[in-house]
């Protein structure tokens, strides 16, 4: 088998545990924060119109947007532990306006409405825009594109169809390419300038807890729903001290067990590990490039994903994409030395100017990965509990159209987002444990094969692709 650049150009070890040597475990973003607001526990029997289950940015948005068509109904909001401490606060902080895991993911499931989607996904990013700027979020909003960049030459190939698809993409090559981030691991560079912006994660979702509060919204956390029990006019959301009385109910539980039994093979928690560097000195930063400060992910089924932070950290993700049996959400998982050391390793080679750096943070989180990459969406109870899950490691920018989807089919109005395939329609669920197990390991196997050569999908894969089931991070 061929062996990928990363094997290829690999640097020696003692370099990779000098970057580790000083890296501490913990989300750097939410370090980051400072004092921040706490919101009480739920002690007593109330009620509301609308409760929301769940404080990342699917139960914020949500509530926000809930608030913001209806001022008069009143919205309670309750998260298990701390707003953003999960998944939204310790991400990689791209805000893609794909709403479908990328456009090729897009045109294998929902051809028909591919367009339809593109412009509601690129209506969503402006939004989400236009929202941190109305209301004043403070969340590092850049709108600074993105970059996919080709590291083998079958990806280069990759780009160019690609490029000739899409007329807002630039195919960028040779000297331009190195003017515009200088690795000499990169072949080819598919630049988009619209579609994806960077935020700083754990800020965004501090920031929507405060606008969803000045809105109007209750939140309290250290409440975790243990049971939603439904009768003739309402839904009772119990918690371990108190209840909501509530008309309807939002679930924005991501990869946590859904409250409804219905919904828990559709998802299964894929660990994704994150590295982030000392902020960059200007030498360090002038070695690089990357002016533009684009997010950036290669083009292998094993992607890494990077970005510059405000004070000019790089975070470097991605690559593992790790399912554990049984498929649990642990934080004992978030340690995984080897894959902090591959995903310093493949930092090296991709700036080997950076060869004295350190990485300052290194951390992991559950993403909620369902077998056809994008979010579902449903309604339960007689239409009383909406749910939306399975954003497959994209969701920074789609929860946001998750929550208007959620409030669409709680209005009972048909909207043009609820009569979209995408909605109508549900992910195959994953097999039982001990299945799940083999069948995404066998998965993994195979995808780590296509990147060793040259891309080309095995049986397994191509089975899986025909009859629309997967696996990705
Ligand atoms: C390492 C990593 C990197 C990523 N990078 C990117 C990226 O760069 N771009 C991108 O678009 N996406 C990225 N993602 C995915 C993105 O972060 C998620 O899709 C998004 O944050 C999902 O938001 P959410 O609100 O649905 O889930 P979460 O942020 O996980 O929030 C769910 C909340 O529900 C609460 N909850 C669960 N059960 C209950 C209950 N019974 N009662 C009360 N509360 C409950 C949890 O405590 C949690 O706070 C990444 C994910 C990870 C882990």
């Amino acid at each position: 088998m061929a062996s990928t650049v990363f094997e290829r150009q690999a640097p020696p070890p003692s370099a990779v545990a000098h970057s580790l040597e000083k890296s501490r475990r913990g989300v750097f973003w939410l370090h980051d924060l400072g004092p921040r607001a706490q919101h009480p526990r739920l002690t007593a029997d109330t009620q509301a119109d609308l409760v929301v289950v769940g404080g990342g940015y699917c139960g914020l948005w949500t509530a926000l947007l809930a608030k913001q068509r209806d001022p008069g109904r009143s919205v309670i909001l309750l998260e298990a532990k701390t707003v953003g401490w999960a998944a939204s606060g310790r991400n990689g902080g791209f805000v893609a306006a794909s709403l479908t895991h990328g456009s090729s993911n897009g045109e294998a499931r929902f051809p028909n409405e591919l367009a339809t989607l593109d412009r509601l996904g690129l209506e969503n990013l402006d939004a989400i825009e236009r929202t941190v700027r109305e209301l004043g979020l403070d969340c590092h909003f850049e709108r600074s594109g993105g970059l996919d960049v080709a590291t083998e030459p079958y990806q280069v190939e990759w780009l160019r169809e690609a490029a000739a698809a899409d007329p807002s993409a630039q195919l960028v090559e040779g000297d331009a390419l190195r003017a515009l981030v200088d690795s000499p691991t990169y072949l080819a560079a598919l630049r988009d300038a619209h579609t994806t912006a960077l935020v700083h994660p754990a800020k965004l979702a501090v920031e929507l807890a405060r606008a969803a509060i000045e809105a109007g919204v209750e939140i309290f956390e250290d409440t975790r729903v243990t049971a939603l029990d439904t009768d003739g006019d309402g839904v009772q959301v119990r918690t371990p001290d108190g209840s909501v009385r509530a008309e309807n109910v939002a679930l924005a539980t991501n990869v946590y067990p859904s409250l409804l039994a219905r919904n828990r093979l559709m998802t299964v928690p894929v660990y994704d590990y994150v590295l982030m560097t000392e902020p960059l000195t200007d030498a360090q930063l002038t070695s690089i490039g990357w002016s533009g400060r684009e997010g950036i992910g290669d083009s292998a089924n094993q992607f890494h994903y990077y970005r510059l932070s405000a004070d000019n950290r790089i975070l470097w993700g991605g690559y593992d994409a790790v399912y554990y049996p049984g498929g649990k959400v642990r934080s004992r998982y978030e340690k995984r030395p080897k894959s902090f050391e591959r995903l310093a390793a493949h930092f090296l080679t991709t700036f080997p100017q950076l060869e004295d750096i350190r990485f300052s943070h290194r951390w992991a989180g559950a993403i909620d990965t369902c077998s056809r990459f994008c979010a579902f969406y449903g309604t339960a109870r007689k239409g009383r509990v909406a749910y939306a899950a399975g954003f497959t490691g994209l969701g920074v920018g789609a929860t946001r159209f998750a929550g208007d989807v959620m409030l669409d089919l709680l209005s009972g109005e048909p909207t043009e987002r609820t009569e979209l395939e995408m909605v109508k329609s549900l992910p195959i669920p994953f097999p039982p444990e001990p299945l799940a197990t083999i069948g995404i390991q066998a998965t993994r196997w195979s995808l780590d094969r296509a990147d060793h050569n040259d891309g080309k999908r095995n049986l397994l894969l191509k089975a899986m692709d025909a009859v629309g089931l997967g696996f990705d991070s």
